[in-house]
């Protein structure tokens, strides 16, 4: 900036000190704010307005800090950062059931780097190696680290003249080692040593070019997650790996690893233990995750919702028909099937269940052909009583996906069986829960 385009700045500021500094001194600091600090102009006029005992609410800009981004200890309500945009990608979320697009990604400056999140993307369209003025942020603390929000209040302007040297030791000591059992939905740049149990390329077409993206599933001892690679990492079923920087997307609450273009991947000369059953999960565990794949819950069924008993299917998507009408493909003559949705609850919470027709059979012992002969004689209602007596209050352990919506999590299953509980245990167990409490 030349003294031309500083001037109407430097006199702003002398009326506003009233005094309390000369000009050459005054012109000092702004050179060392400018030069020596490196920030933008308004964060300079507000850092003199401070060191010289003058509120900033001098001028009609807001009395925001400006922080360094070593500086951020995650609790500040407001707070302006000036950072270089080290990843950023646009992401399409659901936010009570309206679709939103975030930007997020992480940013950093010369003493550090942390994950950030636009909520309201505005015209600016940000890249990565540019510089911006990160306005009215506000921070929040996730896993000991910083995260930084841009919300409505917020604002990102572009930084012109500013530079930084990104520390890149940094970049990847902010990636956060992980089991892939405890990956959930929000998290930053993490870290995951894995097996590599399935790979699948597919061509999609990304601004106009065409491009190859490899995913799969890799597992350790704790979970296994879906992961998409958007660089050929030449990844081989059965080889352990070591992953760093990566991100974390989820799809209808199923967290998804993304190996992107900042990730590393090594290969490891011990294998990774892959879990040898399925992951057992309490119902309060899959609300902190939100969701996943194979998980088994454990549970006491305590309602059965509507939906569930006899029910059609279209013979092109097979989702359930209402009245002879699928949503995507109208008026069509539906398949026989039987399901039960089911609410099971674990004592930690609930968690919906939808069970299909050969585990609903062999739970209840209702057969497919014994409820059709049923419902002709009695109606369809009976079926529903008839599988409600035989299943509630049974203990039961499903396992399958799990995805969250507005209506919390619910499973897929894809196998079931009833839990014989010990009554005799139970009783003894209810007993010295009573004594505890007396
Ligand atoms: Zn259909």
């Amino acid at each position: 900036m030349n003294n031309t385009e500083l001037t109407p700045h430097f006199e702003e500021l002398k009326k506003a000190l009233e005094g309390s500094i000369d000009d050459d001194e005054l012109m000092a600091e702004l050179n060392k704010y400018l030069n020596d600090y490196h920030v933008d102009i308004a964060a300079a006029k507000r850092g003199i307005l401070r060191k010289y005992g003058k509120s900033d609410s001098s001028f009609a800009t807001s009395s925001t800090p400006v922080k360094k981004v070593a500086d951020l200890n995650g609790t500040e309500p407001n707070v302006d950062i000036v950072a270089k945009i080290v990843y950023v990608e646009t992401k399409n979320i659901t936010v009570k059931g309206l679709n939103k697009t975030i930007v997020s990604g992480i940013l950093g400056d010369d003493t550090g780097t942390a994950s950030f999140t636009v909520w309201e993307p505005g015209a600016v369209q940000m890249e990565k190696g540019s510089v911006y003025n990160f306005r009215n942020c506000y921070c929040k603390l996730w896993n000991e680290r910083v995260q930084i929000n841009i919300g409505n209040r917020g604002k990102v302007e572009p930084a012109v003249g500013i530079e930084f040297e990104v520390p890149n030791s940094t970049a990847s000591l902010a990636s956060t080692d992980v089991k892939i059992g405890d990956i959930r939905e929000g998290m930053g740049n993490v870290s995951v040593e894995g097996r590599i149990m399935s790979v699948e390329s597919r061509k999609i077409v990304s601004r106009g070019e065409e491009k190859i993206v490899y995913s799969g599933i890799i597992a350790d001892e704790t979970g296994k997650i879906q992961y998409s690679a958007w660089h050929d990492f030449d990844l081989k079923a059965g080889e352990s790996i070591s992953v760093k920087n990566c991100y974390i997307r989820a799809w209808k609450g199923i967290p998804q690893l993304n190996i992107g273009d900042r990730a590393v991947v090594d290969r490891l000369g011990t294998p990774i233990e892959v879990e040898a059953g399925d992951s057992l999960k309490t119902v309060c565990e899959i609300n902190r995750i939100g969701g996943g794949l194979d998980i088994t819950v454990e549970g006491v069924v305590v309602d059965m919702k509507n939906g569930s008993g006899l029910i059609k299917r279209c013979p092109q998507c097979n989702r359930s028909v209402m009245n002879g009408m699928c949503t995507a493909h109208g008026s069509v003559d539906g398949i026989p099937d039987m399901r039960m949705k089911l609410v099971v609850d674990d004592g930690t919470g609930a968690i919906g269940a939808i069970v299909n027709r050969v585990d609903t059979e062999r739970l209840t012992g209702v057969t497919m052909s014994m409820a059709t002969q049923l419902a002709n004689i009695q109606g369809e209602g009976v079926i529903v009583r008839e599988l409600m007596g035989r299943i509630l209050l049974k203990k039961v352990r499903l396992t399958g996906n799990v995805m969250s919506d507005d209506y919390g999590p619910s499973m897929i299953v894809r196998s079931a069986e009833a839990v014989e509980t010990d009554i005799q245990e139970e009783a003894e167990k209810l007993l010295s829960e009573v004594e505890a409490a007396i």
